[in-house]
């Protein structure tokens, strides 16, 4: 926080409730002083003006931004930008690992100027959790988690020394080690405070200063947080970086949507299937850039975990945030996650001072805009086969599954014929089952991500439906792999507490770790001949799983229908085997005495799923598991942990690399050179995704970072995954654009990372030659060619994944033209000096006839 003022005499006393009085920054007092009719304000803007207000320092923030702000109009050309300064950072480990080697390198790099390196030090608190790394190697049996532990920290041995060296070096910077859980869970089960306070020196007196709880990370679903009334959302890592050493986030001025919910959701119906509504309809309204603040009856009613589950996918949706203002039911949740009954009264005493209290009814606030949702109206859904905005009512997945298996791939289908519906082949597994895999077989089914992992009633509804399932004698096909991965150990100390993990263990949802697995792509592999009949007879198969992206290659390289859905209807779907069905009308299988047994029939009532959470959750498992994380982790201590205050670099190491960005580092800026004589390095079609810029997946064998790999001496089976190489700069040049799914239209729309290299534009080969984006980058930049990268709308969308700026930068990349950007890879990529153009209107590559 800066220095303390008293702008408009804002500075006002404060009771936290502790006996000792405090300040706070009032944003009542604004409004009295006539700086703006700040209680008409949605509210996610109202936290963000206390920020903008309390941080006025006259350079950085500006009196002007306090006024803008305060007269933020709900309809209005956008043309500020907001300097918020926030009072913390969240990162996970894929984004978090390569942003420790940003402030190591430059540490480095202030090192060698001769100055001291811990001028390079986070001004706010860092909390990184471990939870990307983790994959499904092993499955369906008691001992999976343990195993798919011990594989990760072999794989991941260098990762966690060097956090452990940025644990000692840094003074902000705290690590969550892995086995605990996912970070948005994390984040709202334990990390968030929801209110805070520094102490401040004020005319010779130390006072505490009370502010809301505010952060940003370095994950899309950060934005999770909203459920509990909190600012935050995800931002790329370079982004973070500059938070972290000082400069406010910057973002324009957004509109607000509001959504009006009334109603409340029906028997059968659950949070997921209203978090899927939720993201088709504001997908719709076109809400990127823009905050969507929820309000009203229904908004109301709903616990902070089904909040939360609707706040987590507001990257699907496209907000900047899904937010729900704070009322009783936050300070609910606050205290049922064993959060102190002291600091419980503070944050009611906060937001109550700051007339922030409850949540807005209809006429309260002005929105940009309005739209309404009868949560009643709300139906079982999933979404998929390949977009979580595509929402599929569960009685039509039968008919949706079959178009769009015949849709043209532009039109995200599979471009098949009916014909080839009726594929299938016999396999034998490695545990010598004979099992039948067809078009729509579900091969993967996983409870996973925090979306839903982190709202007990729907991994309760899980357990419910998989002990009725049991007790019928359903069982799951062996074809499918299953499992089950919480994002906190609360997860399962409730699933054991109300007996319901043996039958999901029946059913072979046994724990497999505490991390994003599936959610990320972490699925580990298929069965070996599953997999085979995959590939070799070009089957479209399936997974289901309780995440939020679908995209092709996210959920496993050779699974190509992917479909979101709840905790209950990823079991339901496993038990059925297959996704060409409606569970509606048709059995899920047959129980012991050969009757048929339909999803209705297995389906818990919102009583029994009620019944089972009061008897589940305690205040004092939430204190216990969120305490003393390094007693509670032997493996996480056997790491070594190398110390100072400058990073050793280990010139063989694989993982961590001293990235180059730094290396000709100087006090001048450098000069902007023009683009001239450019060559394409690739064109793309639409919705390039950051995935399919830098895969956080597999790295293939024969790709030029598996080359790498082998050259350097690691075995296939050590490669990991790109996710967890972020650390070496080698690895992640050669995997950007290397994505398996990646079209190039220069090659026809051939998948996989390749190009065609043209040579410098006077004397280039006769004839185009086809090569690795890679290897094209390498003879381009070794010619002294500027590259281009051309592309549709929507480019960039996906994780905030900072490696796709990085690498595109680093392949010699100057500027990527498209239609649309992502709003977090356009920053990054101004972040690493590669310019975004974006077509005009009514113009694209095609009607401009370019060809690359
Ligand atoms: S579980 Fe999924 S949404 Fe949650 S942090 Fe992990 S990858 Fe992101």
């Amino acid at each position: 926080m800066s220095d303390p003022h008293n702008l408009f005499g804002s500075q006002q006393p404060f009771d936290p409730g502790s006996g000792k009085p405090g300040l706070f920054y009032s944003l009542p007092h604004l409004e009295q002083a006539g700086i703006g009719p700040i209680s008409k304000l949605p509210v996610s803007i109202r936290l963000v003006l206390e920020s903008v207000l309390r941080n006025c320092d006259g350079k950085r923030v500006t009196e002007a931004s306090v006024r803008a702000l305060a007269n933020w109009k709900p309809n209005a050309e956008r043309v500020e930008e907001i300097p918020f300064v926030v009072a913390r950072i969240v990162l996970q480990d894929f984004t978090g690992v390569p942003l420790l080697v940003d402030l190591a390198a430059m540490r480095s790099a202030v090192a060698r100027l001769g100055q001291n390196p811990t001028l390079i030090e986070p001004l706010v608190p860092v909390d990184l959790v471990v939870d990307h790394s983790v994959q499904v190697d092993f499955s369906g049996t008691a001992d999976a988690w343990r195993q798919n532990l011990d594989m990760e920290f072999q794989r991941n041995r260098e990762r966690y020394q060097f956090l452990k060296w940025g644990m000692q070096a840094f003074d902000t910077f705290k690590v969550v080690p892995p086995g605990i859980g996912i970070v948005h869970q994390v984040n709202l089960e334990y990390l968030a405070q929801g209110v805070l306070s520094v102490e401040s020196q004020i005319s010779n007196l130390k006072s505490q200063v009370y502010f809301p709880d505010t952060l940003v990370g370095t994950d899309s679903h950060t934005t999770m947080i909203n459920g509990l009334g909190i600012v935050g959302w995800g931002v790329g890592g370079i982004e973070a970086e500059a938070g972290m050493l000082g400069q406010p986030v910057y973002f324009l001025t957004p509109d607000v949507v509001g959504v009006y919910l009334t109603g409340a959701l029906r028997e059968g119906v659950t949070a997921t299937d209203l978090a899927l509504t939720v993201t088709q309809l504001l997908r719709k309204l076109k809400v990127v850039g823009k905050f969507v603040e929820f309000f009203g009856p229904g908004a109301t009613a709903l616990p902070v975990v089904d909040r939360a589950t609707i706040a987590n996918m507001a990257p699907e949706y496209g907000a900047t945030m899904g937010f729900f203002p704070i009322d009783e039911e936050c300070l609910n949740y606050l205290r049922a996650t064993g959060r102190s009954e002291a600091h419980c009264r503070t944050y009611e005493n906060y937001y109550r001072a700051q007339g922030l209290w409850g949540i807005p009814q209809a006429g309260q606030v002005d929105y940009s805009q309005v739209a309404e949702l009868d949560l009643a109206a709300v139906k079982p859904s999933v979404a998929g086969p390949k977009r979580p905005q595509d929402r599929i009512e569960l009685q039509n997945l039968r008919r949706e599954f079959f178009q769009a298996f015949q849709r043209p791939v532009t039109e995200n289908g599979f471009g098949k014929t009916p014909k080839d519906f009726s594929r299938s082949v016999k396999v034998e597994t490695a545990a010598k089952k004979k099992v039948r895999v067809a078009t729509g077989s579900v091969v993967i089914a996983a409870i996973t991500s925090c979306t839903n992992t982190s709202n007990p009633s729907v991994m309760l509804a899980a357990g419910l439906l998989a002990k009725k399932a049991v007790e019928r004698g359903l069982k799951v096909n062996p074809a499918v792999k299953a499992s089950l991965a919480p994002g906190s150990r609360v997860v399962t100390d409730y699933l054991k507490k109300t007996g319901l993990q043996p039958f999901l263990n029946k059913l072979r949802f046994n724990l497999v770790g505490y991390g994003c697995t599936t959610c990320i792509g972490n699925s580990g592999p298929l069965d070996a001949g599953i997999e085979d009949a995959v590939v070799k007879n070009d089957l479209v198969t399936a997974s289901v799983l309780s995440g939020n992206r679908n995209f092709e290659a996210r959920i496993h390289q050779n699974v190509k229908a992917n479909f979101l859905m709840s905790p209950p209807l990823v079991v339901a779907f496993a038990l059925a085997g297959r996704v060409d069905i409606d569970l509606s009308c048709e059995p899920l299988g047959t129980d012991k005495d050969g009757g048929q047994v339909y999803l209705a029939d297995i389906w818990p009532t919102l009583a029994e799923i009620r019944d089972a959470m009061q008897s589940a959750l305690k205040p004092e498992i939430f204190r216990k598991l969120y305490k003393n994380f390094a007693a509670q982790n032997p493996k996480w201590n056997e790491i070594p942990s190398s110390t100072g205050n400058v990073y050793d670099w280990d010139a063989k190491s694989t993982y961590i690399q001293e990235p180059p960005f730094f290396a000709k580092f100087s006090r001048q800026p450098g000069a902007i050179a023009e683009i001239k004589g450019a060559r394409a390095l690739g064109l793309f079609g639409d919705s390039v995704t950051t995935d399919h810029i830098s895969p956080a997946g597999s790295i293939k064998k024969s790709s030029p970072a598996g080359k790498y790999l082998l050259d350097h001496g690691v075995a296939v089976e050590d490669f990991n995954s790109y996710g967890s190489r972020r650390g070496n700069d080698q690895v992640m040049t050669r995997g950007t654009f290397a994505n398996v799914r990646i079209k190039n239209l220069m090659l026809g729309g051939e998948e996989g990372g390749h190009t065609l290299y043209f040579g410098a534009p006077a004397s280039g080969p006769a004839q185009p030659e086809k090569m690795s984006i890679y290897d094209a980058s390498i003879k381009y930049q070794a010619a002294g060619i500027p590259l281009v990268v051309i592309a549709g709308q929507e480019y960039g969308t996906g994780s905030s994944r900072d490696w796709a700026a990085k690498g595109t930068a680093l392949l010699g990349v100057k500027a990527v033209v498209a239609q649309s950007f992502e709003r977090i890879h356009r920053s990054n990529l101004v972040g690493m000096g590669v310019l975004p153009l974006q077509f005009l209107e009514g113009t694209t590559a095609q009607t401009l006839k370019l060809d690359g």
